[in-house]
């Protein structure tokens, strides 16, 4: 069984033993959410339980239509990801915000991201 987590004292957890020490709460910055437990040392100890992202959508006016552009990223590793797609209607730029919402929040699911500000601008 894997060592999940090592605290100060010596004493190592697997993800099974890690859960069953009491909870002492959680942690949520810009970067990570992490889950605190309380050691039999009397120490907290931490582990990062999710990344934490940041997905922004916007929709912008061009000589052609309109452009969808989107950024994510996350801050540690610092780490960011865009595009920019050209559609010829407002309501296919919208739709197509939708779609990739849905997909993202899936693709963060999978890889325990947890995306923090997801936010749609435009005129
Ligand atoms: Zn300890």
């Amino acid at each position: 069984m894997g060592v999940f987590k090592v605290c100060g004292c010596g004493r190592s957890y697997s993800r099974e033993t890690w859960s069953d020490l009491v909870l002492a709460g959680e942690q949520v910055d810009e970067v990570e959410r992490s889950e605190l437990r309380h050691c039999p040392c009397g120490s907290t100890i931490a582990v990062r339980i999710a990344v934490r992202a940041t997905v922004t959508y916007a929709i912008e006016e061009s000589p052609k239509g309109f452009v969808v552009v989107r950024q994510a990223g996350t801050r540690e590793p610092e780490r960011h990801v865009g595009w920019a797609r050209h559609y010829s209607t407002r309501r296919h730029a919208e739709e197509a915000i939708r779609h990739a919402r849905r997909s993202d929040t899936g693709a963060a699911t999978r890889l325990g991201v947890e995306i923090v500000d997801d936010e749609t601008s435009g005129t």
